[in-house]
């Protein structure tokens, strides 16, 4: 059931958000060992957020849009007085003392947070295999990656644990994860939603973004998170912008750009295949469909492993073992942050840490962090020009379908190429979005990404929403017919614990 209808249940009375949610925690609990989704599943504190909605509705108040829809989190979202993990060791028994933005405005608007979702550590990487934790799996094949970094909300919402899950997005880690799980996945505008709360990876591309199985749900979801927020100063004025009324408006008229470069070199031709499919859809549907070339987007993935580095050196810089989580006990101080330091982080994070360090450092920033802002300016500039005579652009989100464990492990540029068609959008401060769009050879989910210029959200829904109408059906993942020993230990639901 789509989060829409489960709040539309429960606004009416016709079901209790208790019910709701002790219907899927059953799941998350039954089935949850298969995927490793989970990081801590928060069921006491949902259970009473859910009495809360009820208690609304008998008193004849409206709990909200969400009323009663059970929400998972990114663990790199702050919840307070509960662990906050970011998938990494050097966390390790932080609670954060207030909860992220997103988290109070879902609160309010009647959803049940239901746990925190596995991530590649910091957000860093694109399969959730550089987690403390272990990876997750693909919830349509558990020998392949789910994407990342938010791979644990994408696998929530694809094995059916949770309607609405949130994730953030640096360079593609809403949309990758997206695709790879057959789900929609979006990222918002830079500074439409508020990132108060949010742990910083690289604060001059993070976006956070919903995941759902419909494109309704993903804007309802947005249009609660979104609006001004004067407790992050990135966020932008305007108000939220109405988004489900528009989402039945079609396609007629637009101009939609399908991006050369992103269709070549190193995307598997059945992905090409679907978003030809995509836009010869659109077209069908009146829209206006033709290739655009935008040069620039191929120099995208070259300054973002330098900007988003650089970032990232910098925002990691306050675990020292003084203020967060791990300490690792030492002689000196200076000795007690490098051993701190050296246990908590895992190796992909330390590399960004030495490429941001290195091209931050004097007598190399103009050579690389300098020209990689350059590089950035370009990107706007190219997009922009394109705009002008394009309502929206649509690309393949990621270049392959759903790939093995550890079949990019030892190659990190490997993993890096993933990003290639989502990382010129972050870049840009630009809003984009995944939509599932049938299945590749090998029987896995593809998503076809649309790109929109800053606060194109309606007009991006509009074609997504088209999309959604038009797209080969994706079967849904068969768990639970794995047998009992090849699981792992079911995710203990009773109380909060983390696995
Ligand atoms: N995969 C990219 C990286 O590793 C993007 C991650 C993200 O968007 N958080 O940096």
């Amino acid at each position: 059931m789509t989060a829409l209808a489960l709040a539309a249940a429960v606004r009416s009375g016709a079901r209790t958000a208790t019910d709701v949610l002790e219907e899927h925690l059953a799941v998350i609990d039954r089935l949850d060992g298969e995927v490793a989704a989970f990081n801590l599943v928060t069921a006491e504190l949902a259970r009473a957020q859910a009495e809360a909605v009820d208690a609304a509705v008998a008193r004849g108040e409206d709990p909200g849009p969400l009323a009663g829809v059970p929400v998972a989190l990114k663990d790199n979202l702050c919840t307070r007085g509960i662990p906050t993990t970011c998938s990494s060791r050097i966390l390790e028994g932080w609670r954060p003392p207030y909860d992220a933005t997103v988290v109070t405005r879902l609160v309010a608007a009647g959803a049940l947070v239901v746990g925190k979702t596995n991530l590649d550590e910091f957000a860093r990487g694109a399969s959730t295999e550089n987690s403390a934790f272990g990876p997750t799996r693909n919830p349509h094949d558990p020998s392949r990656v789910p994407g990342g970094s938010s791979g644990g909300s994408a696998a929530a919402v694809a094995a059916g644990f949770v309607p609405i899950a949130v994730g953030s997005d640096t360079g593609g880690s809403i949309r990758q994860p997206a695709a790879l799980c057959g789900v929609v996945g979006l990222k918002p505008t830079y500074g439409l939603v508020s990132r108060y709360g949010l742990v910083a990876f690289a604060s001059s591309l993070d976006q956070i973004g919903p995941f759902a199985t419909t494109v309704a749900d993903a804007v309802a979801c947005l249009e609660v998170m979104a609006g001004h927020d004067p407790l992050d100063s990135t966020s932008i004025p305007e108000a939220s912008p109405a988004l489900q009324g528009v989402l039945a408006d079609g396609v007629d008229g637009l101009r939609v750009g399908v991006v050369s470069e992103l269709l070549g070199e190193g995307v598997a031709p059945e992905v090409a295949t679907r978003t030809r499919q995509a836009a010869e859809a659109l077209a069908a549907a009146g829209a206006t469909v033709e290739e655009v070339s935008v040069p620039a987007t191929r120099l995208g993935l070259s300054a973002y492993y330098l900007i988003a580095p650089a970032e990232a050196s910098s925002n990691l810089s306050r675990y020292d073992g003084v203020r967060f989580g791990l300490r690792v006990d030492a002689p000196t101080t200076g000795e007690m942050m490098e051993r701190t330091r050296t246990e908590g982080f895992g190796e992909e994070v330390k590399r960004r840490i030495m490429l941001g360090t290195y091209a931050l450092s004097a007598g190399y920033y103009d050579a690389y962090y300098g020209k990689a802002q350059r590089v950035r300016t370009l990107i706007a500039r190219a997009f922009a020009e394109t705009y002008a005579d394009h309502d929206v652009l649509l690309s393949p989100t990621s270049p392959t379908t759903a790939f093995a464990f550890g079949a990019k492990t030892d190659d990190p540029m490997a993993m890096y190429l993933n990003d290639v068609c989502t990382i010129p959008t972050n870049l840009a401060g630009h809003a984009a979005v995944s939509v599932p769009y049938g299945v590749g050879d090998d029987g896995l989910p593809i998503g076809v990404q649309v790109l929109a210029p800053a606060l194109g959200e309606a007009v991006m829904g509009r074609v997504a929403a088209a999309l959604e109408r038009s797209a080969p059906t994706t079967p849904p993942p068969t768990l639970g017919s794995r047998p009992a020993d090849a699981t792992t230990s079911g995710t203990d639901t009773s109380a909060e614990g983390v696995r």
